[in-house]
């Protein structure tokens, strides 16, 4: 093991048992999607040995390239990829063969080709609306009000399986202002998971995954915490 695996395992099972106190003190359980976007396979193995399962993938290319790296290297893993990052029109046929998840769908647009472009001998793709909560004009996402709409129609989606919602809150520094999106999420939520069958709200990331499992959370998605600062490389 090299020493940044071990660090890496390190900081997974400081993670966890973050979250497994938070989740012992409020009751409810959450899930770790392992946010592995900028780093190289070699660091998603150490996790992966270390026993997180599931990661996630913000650029298509990025991510496609490292489902095949464990396909063709480590088939005995047995991991769940989510993509959860921006996606462009022409960039969703690689992610509809290789990924379990597309956490990000803010567009019927997209729904359509991804429900379009799944393999028929893979089960439906999950997906999440990405809502962009905040109401930032820069951000992606579905607009609360358009919501129950965009819902119906992936809902009708047959290669797709509506799961909920997940959002990107604006960072903030202070605990209310981290708090009041997380709850208006949780209300969003809870307005529609009865009408679609939704079992799945992904919020939360480094910084806010103890407020957002206390909000009401039943996914959150962790990079830095995990893998470390990232590097990004130098815009060409
Ligand atoms: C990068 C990213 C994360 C993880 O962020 P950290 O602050 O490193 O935990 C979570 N969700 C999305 C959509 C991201 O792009």
């Amino acid at each position: 093991m090299t020493q940044r695996d071990q660090e890496i395992a390190e900081r997974l099972a400081l993670v966890k048992g973050t979250l497994s106190q938070v989740c012992t003190r409020t009751q409810s359980s959450v899930e770790l999607v392992a946010v592995s976007k900028t780093f190289p396979a070699e660091a998603v193995l150490a996790a992966a040995l270390a026993g997180q399962s599931i990661f996630g993938e913000n650029y298509a290319q990025e991510g496609c390239a490292k489902v095949d790296w464990f396909k063709e290297n480590h088939p005995e893993c047995k991991l769940v990829w989510h993509f959860i990052g921006p996606l462009q029109a022409n960039k969703t046929r690689p992610v509809a063969e290789r990924f379990d998840w597309v956490d990000s769908v803010d567009r019927m647009r997209i729904a359509k080709r991804l429900n379009d472009q799944r393999p028929e001998g893979l089960p439906p793709l999950n997906v999440l609306i990405e809502v962009n909560i905040s109401g930032q004009q820069s951000k992606s996402g579905v607009m609360p009000e358009e919501l129950q709409a965009v819902a119906r129609e992936i809902a009708k989606l047959p290669r797709l399986k509506l799961r909920g919602l997940m959002a990107i809150p604006e960072p903030a520094e202070e605990d209310e202002a981290v708090r009041s999106p997380l709850r208006a999420m949780k209300a969003l939520f809870d307005a529609y998971k009865d009408e679609f069958g939704w079992d799945t709200l992904s919020m939360g990331m480094s910084a806010d995954m103890v407020q957002a499992v206390e909000e009401g959370a039943t996914m959150v998605r962790v990079g830095s915490a995990i893998f470390g600062e990232r590097h990004y490389p130098a815009k060409a």
